[in-house]
């Protein structure tokens, strides 16, 4: 069984939120627009932002695609 996992590159994302209006269950935006794990989120992998359920898995492939900066990515990583 594998865990999927939302990374944000910083020095790449400018805070405008496209992320957090595409996957609204797992990521909020700050005061600045950044995105940030919703309350309900889960811890991602290896640091991931936020863990990605398997029924969101479509969505955050979404997000990933559309990030205008190239700052989202989603990995995959094999639990222990
Ligand atoms: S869509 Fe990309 S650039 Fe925009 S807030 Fe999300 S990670 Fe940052």
């Amino acid at each position: 069984m594998s865990r999927s996992g939302l990374h944000v590159d910083w020095t790449r994302c400018d805070g405008r939120g496209l992320c957090a209006e595409l996957l609204p269950r797992l990521l909020v935006r700050d005061e600045w627009g950044y995105p940030l794990p919703s309350q309900t989120a889960r811890p991602g992998p290896g640091g991931a932002l936020v863990r990605v359920p398997a029924k969101l898995t479509a969505d955050a492939e979404q997000a990933v695609a559309l990030c205008p900066l190239l700052a989202l990515s989603l990995t995959t990583e094999a639990d222990r």
